[in-house]
């Protein structure tokens, strides 16, 4: 607790020093930006690379922040415009079949794990979301750094003994909730999904509510944007 305490107490600057220290340097070392003249292409390229999700874009003379760019707005954009345009014949083709999305080594928590489990894989994984699943591998939720971010502004921090069950229920802020897909809907209907729930992913079940896969605004950028011109920004 004394400790807990003086980490509020810290500037922001102590805590990169922190940071510093902890993680790999290499992602923590300078602000990822870009200018206002790159293109949508190189903006998807730089996101999905470092593994950001939010993307300043800086004056070059003056260094002011004009614009945060995110891959919702990103893919709200194009999500419009694909719809002023001839439509390609692989939105009807699903999200399995065109292999959109992870579907092997998932990270996730069951539903007894405790809170600080799942604070340690969100650290080891580097994942922006966990699906929390019952003991028979159902989807009962999803807990995002979001969830995380919220523990430090509700001070609840300080009971991370609690079970991801007790965590999902404790939630008083804007909850995401579980958006699903199924592996045989098409590219366009999880397009459309994920566009107009505003969300960040969808979890991909089968028919019992088994969680098989997730399918993430940055496998759609990849598959949109990178993909046809044979760049996986995604490998591990
Ligand atoms: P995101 O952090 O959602 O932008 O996703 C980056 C990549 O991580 C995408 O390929 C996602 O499918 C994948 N991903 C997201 N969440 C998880 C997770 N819990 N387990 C494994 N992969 C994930």
């Amino acid at each position: 607790m004394v400790q807990m305490h003086e980490l509020e107490r810290h500037r922001i600057d102590t805590w990169r020093g922190l940071a510093f220290q902890k993680v790999n340097l290499k992602y923590y070392h300078r602000l990822i930006s870009i200018s206002p003249n790159s293109s949508l292409f190189e903006a998807v390229l730089t996101l999905l690379r470092f593994k950001i999700h939010r993307l300043p874009v800086l004056d070059p003379e003056s260094g002011d922040i004009l614009h945060i760019l995110t891959h919702k707005r990103i893919l709200k954009f194009l999500y419009l415009f694909l719809q002023t345009l001839p439509r390609p014949g692989f939105l009807d083709r699903s999200v399995l079949d065109l292999g959109i999305g992870t579907f092997s080594d998932l990270a996730v928590v069951l539903d007894s794990d405790s809170l600080f489990w799942a604070l340690s894989v969100f650290v080891q994984r580097r994942v922006s979301a966990l699906p929390v699943v019952d003991h028979l591998g159902r989807v009962v939720g999803l807990y995002s750094r979001f969830d995380v971010i919220n523990l430090a502004a509700q001070k609840s921090y300080t009971d991370l003994d609690v079970t991801m069950a007790e965590a999902l229920r404790r939630r008083t802020c804007f909850i995401e909730g579980v958006l699903k897909c199924y592996g045989h809907e098409s590219l366009e209907t999880v397009i459309q999904r994920i566009v107009q729930s505003q969300v960040h992913r969808l979890v991909l079940v089968d028919a019992s509510d088994r969680v098989q896969g997730i399918v993430s605004l940055s496998d759609l950028l990849q598959a949109l944007v990178l993909g046809p011109a044979g760049i996986n920004a995604l490998l591990p």
